[in-house]
């Protein structure tokens, strides 16, 4: 009988010995030394607490300056320095009414904190199918939204990838959904020439330090709605403080909701926002050099057959602290052994199609606490989906050392695969 191509082992060995890249893909840059001073300075008063700086004293914290600061960048109204990003997720479903009962829609390219903060609210995560370019699929969204009577969407900007916003929310405003946003990859991307995040009640940014301003662990929420940034600053654990905010609504507007509001504390402390202040003039120039390392590698990815890379629609500029190809109608051997091959020269690929979660890395029919609900197109097009971070201390020689090895052996492993296919083919044509 036929061995079918799918069923074939492919070597781990790479096609070619040199060059190898000896780079760091999880480096980070070094925080300028203005955040070094400021967090020096903090600890020497042992200060750490954001409400310990006192407004009747003339005292501002570090943290509400990094909510005002960070306000302005995100263009938006109001601004909550929190613990972490998910933390930030959670907070924003439970200010927006989320509880348990309430349907939750988001896409199923996402990261497992996305349903777990859907969780954390009570709510039930429902999942949505993505399309060939990353984003969720509008008429699975539309479909799922009708059938589960879901009331918010959680739209994961997973990534860096920024989908055609406008059509979202036009379908949300039609469907009557809450829109919240994970910009935890997204933080300064663009949509239409502006902050993405500025179009859902909420958007949620991460300052962990795999993502684009790095305090570590952290996150800020940004609104522009006054009752739910209330409810979000009373239950990210403002006791009576609530005055104290750099980008908050009106004190005497907060104080309405303090009785029907719970403290879920996970405020964030001014080391972390006074590392963070330093960062964000640095922002786009930031941007600016993901992308450009990002597009030395797109664009040699882009020239090979095999290779599908994902659009963005137009307005959309990402942010390339990752880049994502994938290698449609390859047998998943094939794309297990181009993560070998690539590994064994010093590329690290993640691959959201392996048999078990890596990393950072996992997917929907992993979680085993999350609603199980068949996604087969969002299947197959994980199934050959690949993963590589970008590290800022990259240099565009690395970018193109990165892009000849990563040409060069799915050159080679496609050749392998057309040569089988082909033999398959001629072996069954003398058959018949
Ligand atoms: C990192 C990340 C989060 C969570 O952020 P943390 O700060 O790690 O809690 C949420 N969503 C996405 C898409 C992320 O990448």
């Amino acid at each position: 009988m036929a061995q079918e191509a799918s069923d074939m082992a492919f070597s781990p060995e790479p096609a070619h010995a040199a060059p190898i890249f000896e780079g760091d893909f999880t480096a980070q840059e070094p925080l300028p030394r203005e955040a070094a001073a400021r967090a020096t300075a903090l600890l020497a008063t042992g200060r750490l607490h954001r409400y310990t700086a006192d407004p009747a004293r003339g005292e501002i914290s570090e943290a509400a300056r990094l909510e005002a600061e960070f306000a302005a960048l995100a263009g938006r109204r109001h601004a909550l320095a929190v613990a972490s990003g998910g933390y930030a997720l959670a907070t924003a479903l439970r200010a927006a009414g989320a509880g348990p009962g309430t349907r939750v829609l988001t896409g199923s390219f996402t990261l497992a904190p996305v349903p777990g903060a859907i969780l954390a609210a009570g709510a039930t995560p429902v999942l949505v199918e993505i399309d060939d370019n990353l984003a969720i699929d509008l008429e699975d969204l539309a479909a799922k939204a009708r059938e589960s009577g879901a009331t918010c969407l959680l739209l994961s900007h997973m990534r860096g990838h920024v989908p055609d916003i406008d059509a979202i929310v036009s379908l949300c405003e039609t469907m009557g959904l809450t829109l919240i946003e994970d910009c935890a990859h997204a933080t300064g991307a663009l949509w239409r020439g502006r902050p993405a995040g500025r179009h859902g009640l909420f958007a949620a940014h991460s300052t962990q330090s795999y993502k684009h301003l790095n305090s570590g662990e952290g996150g800020l929420l940004v609104a522009d709605d006054d009752d739910a940034m209330a409810r979000a600053i009373l239950l990210s654990g403002s006791y009576m403080f609530f005055d104290r905010h750099g980008a908050a609504p009106p004190a005497a507007h907060i104080r309405r909701h303090v009785a029907a509001t719970p403290n879920i504390s996970g405020r964030m402390d001014e080391l972390r926002a006074a590392v963070l202040r330093p960062q964000l003039p640095l922002l786009a120039g930031r941007v600016a050099r993901w992308n450009g390392l990002h597009d030395i590698i797109a664009t040699a990815l882009a020239a090979l057959p095999a290779v599908a890379l994902p659009k963005p629609p137009e307005g959309a500029v990402r942010v390339g602290s990752s880049l994502q190809f994938r290698l449609p109608g390859w047998p998943s051997a094939a794309v297990a052994a181009l993560v070998e091959r690539a590994r064994r020269r010093g590329v690290v690929l993640k691959w959201f199609g392996a048999p078990r979660p890596h990393g950072y890395t996992s997917r929907h029919d992993m979680w085993r606490h999350v609603p199980r609900i068949p996604l087969p197109r969002t299947d197959e097009i994980l199934r050959t989906l690949l993963d590589m971070r970008i590290s800022l201390l990259f240099t565009p020689d690395d970018a193109r050392r990165i892009a000849r090895i990563l040409v060069e052996e799915i050159d080679a492993l496609d050749g392998e695969i057309r040569r089988r296919q082909g033999h398959l083919r001629r072996q069954r044509l003398t058959k018949g």
